[in-house]
């Protein structure tokens, strides 16, 4: 540990004496470095794909500038570097509005049924490209509790697109399960909740990586993570709305056989 101590000679009661103060400053260092490994992050995040797009700007504007089939080529992987960029500066903005709100619950009336229904929907052409089949599981028509809609639907969305993403073992499809239930009390919340379990049979993950999943741009593959677009934000973005909505998050996953990652919401 990292200590500063300071000694300051006074007089206690006529007695001469010495007051010792000991300073734990690793706390505070570690939170700087975490901030600075964070903007070294962010920065070679960003570098990357705007490195590749000056690239094939130059070389539109050079060599391939009548090259019909070279510029279509490049235009798509520029579309795509772009929409790399986008996704990232939009995780960031999002994991920097839930830091902000963290202390404030949010108490909207929001329900979770629905917001499954939506978000499955959304996602049902992503599942289908990908040869996953999406079941929902749970006969709750309606399952009301207090919370933020978009921060909501946002935890769903990212539990569920990873599923999709790293649940089928390359090429065999495989099926993501969506479970909803109601919890009459669970320990965890001190009362009742609502849980929703996102599960898939597919590639898994090695328990050594799972105790750090939630850190920001925390990947187990690297190179598997960006070929699927991923930030390396979503699971980061989970854990602090679960926070701010009182929720517990839990991660269990067996390399090779696949994951279930469960929320529980008061409510
Ligand atoms: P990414 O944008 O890379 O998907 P996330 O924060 O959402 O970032 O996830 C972090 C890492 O956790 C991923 O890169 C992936 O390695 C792993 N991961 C997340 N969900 C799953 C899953 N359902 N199955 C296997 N690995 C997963």
């Amino acid at each position: 540990r990292n200590c500063v101590v300071t000694v300051t000679p006074l007089t206690l009661a006529r007695r001469p004496g010495a007051a010792v103060v000991i300073e734990d400053s690793s706390g505070v260092e570690h939170a700087e470095q975490m901030r600075r490994d964070f903007v070294a992050n962010v920065s070679h995040e960003l570098k990357t794909p705007l490195t590749a797009l000056m690239g094939f700007i130059e070389t539109l504007q050079g060599p391939a500038r009548s090259d019909a089939a070279a510029r279509d080529r490049f235009l798509g992987i520029m579309e795509r570097e772009a929409g790399r960029m986008n996704r990232l500066i939009g995780d960031l903005l999002s994991l920097s509005r839930v830091e902000q709100e963290e202390r404030r619950r949010p108490l909207d009336r929001v329900d979770l049924a629905a917001l499954i229904r939506s978000v499955c929907a959304t996602l049902a052409p992503a599942a289908a490209a990908a040869g996953v089949s999406l079941v929902r599981i749970g006969t709750a028509e309606a399952a009301e509790i207090g919370g933020d809609a978009d921060q909501i639907q946002q935890v769903l969305h990212n539990l569920i697109e990873n599923a999709i993403k790293y649940g089928s073992k390359a090429g065999q499809g495989g099926e993501v399960r969506v479970t909803l239930a109601h919890v009459p009390h669970e320990p965890l919340l001190r009362g009742p909740g609502w849980s929703v379990e996102v599960a898939d049979d597919g590639e898994g993950i090695d328990e050594i990586h799972l105790p750090r999943l939630t850190e920001r741009f925390y990947r187990v593959d690297n190179h598997r993570s960006r070929e699927k677009g991923g930030t390396g934000l979503g699971l980061a973005i989970v854990k602090h709305i679960v926070a701010r909505h009182r929720g517990r998050l839990k991660i269990e996953s067996t390399a090779g056989q696949g994951s279930r990652f469960t929320f529980i919401l008061p409510g």
